[in-house]
């Protein structure tokens, strides 16, 4: 059940409009990192989410993102303000002004609409966090750059107050992670084939514009070693063929049921 408050979550303040600023915010309105896809994206895996505690993690954070929705589309409204009245105003977003009437519309900041194709949604509480870590990553730079890119200091920090709390979601996710207490690349139900998993395949190789073939803790150690293709006098990869073996992956008890485990030809093999 959602209930509004007629509050704003921070308090806007604009000195200055800057009807071309309100039109880069759109993209934290609107766009693919904006605050709209992560008030989706995290209610929509909550509302999925078969574990109560995470459950609530999801919703309470989709539930501030709405708030922050509410917080930038107050920002965009009072830059934009002077598009209502000022010819050169206008032309800094036609689409706003003309077709908007000046408010905020679901489209970023080239007026391209919101999609949901912006949401990662899989239904496995593992994957779904790290796709949120990333979305908060996202959100956080965003926030950084429009920052670096506005004098007004009331509008400094707002955005301030909001990249804040992206920070402080990306690590209640990461927390959250963690607390399913599932080895960090254990996902879904199957586990990878063994020697295989382990293997850094050195697709770029040789010497060329940017000096000699990097080896980082990427590429050795971290239990991987590096491969070099057959075509480079190398061992290739372990290709031989590896059953799969359904059931063998470590799960965690706050994974949601998992999908096509329970099909009986798998259920058999396992
Ligand atoms: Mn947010
Ligand atoms: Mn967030």
């Amino acid at each position: 059940m959602y209930h509004h408050v007629k509050k704003l979550m921070y308090t806007v303040n604009v000195g200055t409009p800057d009807p071309a600023f309100g039109k880069m915010l759109l993209e934290q309105f609107g766009g693919m990192n904006g605050e709209l896809a992560a008030a989706m994206q995290y209610s929509i895996q909550g509302w999925n989410c078969e574990d109560a505690a995470r459950k609530d993690l999801l919703m309470d954070i989709g539930t501030e993102e709405l708030s922050h929705l509410e917080v930038v589309g107050s920002l965009i409204r009072m830059h934009m303000k002077p598009t209502k009245s000022d010819r050169a105003a206008a032309e800094a977003d036609p689409l706003v002004a003309i077709a908007g009437g000046g408010g905020v519309s679901l489209c970023n900041s080239a007026g391209v609409s919101w999609t949901a194709d912006y949401l990662k949604v899989t239904g496995d509480l593992a994957v779904d966090l790290r796709s949120n870590i990333a979305a908060e990553a996202r959100a956080k730079i965003v926030y950084d750059r429009l920052i670096n890119f506005t004098e007004d200091v009331g509008t400094q920090e707002a955005l301030q107050f909001l990249m804040t709390r992206e920070i402080t979601h990306m690590r209640s996710f990461a927390a959250a992670l963690e607390s399913m207490e599932k080895p960090a690349y254990s996902i879904g139900t199957i586990a990878p084939t063994p020697a295989l998993v382990d293997e850094y395949f050195n697709a770029s190789t040789g010497e060329g514009d940017l000096g000699k073939d990097y080896v980082g803790p990427w590429n050795e150690g971290n239990g991987l070693h590096i491969v070099n293709s057959k075509r480079e006098g190398g061992e290739g990869l372990t290709i031989k063929p590896y059953k799969p073996q359904p059931g063998t992956e470590k799960t965690s008890p706050h994974d949601s049921t998992p999908v096509g485990a329970n099909v009986p030809s798998r259920a058999k093999a396992a």
